[in-house]
C-alpha cells in the first residue's frame, strides 16, 4: 500500500534489521527500542488493524508467535519473559495503520518484584 512505512519495509525501500521472514510474516526489530530486541511482527497482506483479519490471515501470523518468541528468548540467556502487545485504532495507542504485534523482552534487571 502506497504511503504505508511497514509495505516499504517489506519491499525493502526503507531499511529494516531483520529478525524472520517467510512468505507471510516479517519480523523486525523496531526502531525504537522498548528493550533490547523490542521486535515487531507484521503480515505482508496490508492489513490496518485487527478488524481486517480474516481467519487465514490471524492462523499465519499469530500462530507464528511461540516459535518466534523462543528464538527471541534464546539470543540472550538474560531474557526472562516478553511481552507482546497489539495495538488497534488510535484510541488504543496504534500508531503505524499496518498491523504489528509488538514483542518486547524482559531482563532479569527488569524485575522489580523480587
Ligand atoms: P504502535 O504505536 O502503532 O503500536 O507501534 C508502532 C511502532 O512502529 C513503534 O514502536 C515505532 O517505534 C515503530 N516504527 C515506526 N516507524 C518505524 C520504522 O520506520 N522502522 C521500524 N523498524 N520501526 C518503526
Ligand atoms: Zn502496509
Amino acid at each position: 500500500m502506497e504511503d504505508c512505512i511497514f509495505c516499504k519495509i517489506i519491499n525493502g525501500d526503507i531499511p529494516s534489521y531483520k529478525v524472520y521472514e517467510d512468505d507471510d510474516v516479517l519480523a523486525f526489530l523496531d526502531i525504537t527500542q522498548v528493550t533490547p530486541g523490542h521486535t515487531l511482527l507484521i503480515p505482508k497482506k496490508h492489513v490496518a488493524d485487527i478488524f481486517e483479519y480474516d481467519a487465514d490471515l490471524a492462523t499465519k501470523v499469530f500462530a507464528k508467535l511461540p516459535e518466534l518468541a523462543r528464538a527471541i528468548r534464546a539470543i540472550n540467556s538474560d531474557i526472562k519473559g516478553l511481552n507482546i502487545i497489539n495495538n488497534n485504532g488510535q484510541v488504543a495507542y496504534q500508531s503505524v495503520f499496518h498491523s504489528h504485534i509488538h514483542l518486547i523482552p524482559r531482563y532479569s534487571s527488569d524485575d522489580d518484584m523480587s
